[in-house]
């Protein structure tokens, strides 16, 4: 597959979420909201309600160029697919910082592989001040449960994926949020061990399609009536790496930089 020209950075995430939900964006925001995903949309559509976003660790477009038939499964609720480039380097918690603050690493000053609770503004600090409820639902001491701790939001801290997806089912179900993020990371694990396209790898990518099916479509049917954005929203892609022939990221190539993210936006319409 080709890759088509990117739309910006995975840093989009926050400008285009706060854009849809009416949410004046943290501080450091820089990058524009994603004209892909914002011109779908009529002014009264606007702000929508709920939000959940489905982060699973280094799914990238190496993975839509070997297996696009399976990620193929994930459109019909996500339909809106927009080329973007990681930051660099290209590893989850530097990933992670810029995709939920709308800056780039040297703004919100996660570099490298580090994971301190970031100090900036993050979209969780901009979700607060507007009075949403957010929960962010992740594999415990993952990057995305240890670096935006300390803010007035739920975190569930899982055992595996599998308990990841069954608690975000929960968490929908609650009524309670209006924010959720999910976390998985069996595929970014797998490919250290072995490499991107091993078959372990890949019936892992195979759990991450069929926990995205479920996760998306129970918040579909739970905000039926109620306008909301539901967004695939990986960190990086992979690579072989020739010395050791197994999988690594973090460098400055295609398959480490390339990724699609995917939105499904569900306005409430007159007659609805
Ligand atoms: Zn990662």
């Amino acid at each position: 597959m080709i890759f088509p020209p990117h739309q910006g950075s995975i840093a989009s995430l926050t400008p285009t979420l706060c854009h849809l939900l009416g949410v004046m964006p943290p501080s450091v925001s820089e990058e524009p909201a994603l004209d892909m995903v914002i011109s779908t949309l009529e002014d009264e559509d606007l702000p929508l309600e709920k939000c959940l976003i489905i982060a699973q660790d280094a799914i990238g477009a190496h993975l839509w160029g070997s297996h696009e038939n399976e990620l193929r499964k994930i459109l019909p609720l996500v339909p809106l697919r927009v080329p973007l480039r990681a930051v660099f380097p290209p590893v989850t918690p530097v990933c992670f910082a810029s995709i939920f603050t709308g800056a780039q690493p040297v703004v919100h000053g996660i570099h490298r592989y580090t994971r301190p609770v970031l100090e900036c503004d993050t979209i969780f600090d901009a979700l607060v001040r507007a009075d949403k409820k957010v929960a962010i639902v992740s594999v415990e001491n993952s990057s995305i449960d240890l670096i935006f701790r300390n803010r007035d939001i739920a975190y569930f801290s899982e055992d595996d994926d599998e308990s990841v997806a069954e608690r975000t089912l929960k968490v929908i179900q609650s009524d309670k949020y209006d924010v959720i993020v999910a976390y998985q990371a069996d595929y970014d694990d797998n490919l250290h061990k072995s490499d991107p396209f091993s078959p372990i790898c890949i019936q892992a990518l195979e759990q991450h399609i069929q926990d995205f099916r479920k996760m998306a479509e129970a918040a579909k049917l739970h905000w039926n009536a109620i306008g909301h954005v539901i967004a695939f929203t990986p960190d990086h892609g992979a690579h072989i790496d020739p010395s050791t022939g197994k999988g690594d990221h973090g460098l400055d190539i295609p398959e480490d930089m390339n990724i699609f993210h995917c939105y499904g936006i569900s306005p409430v319409r007159n007659g609805k």
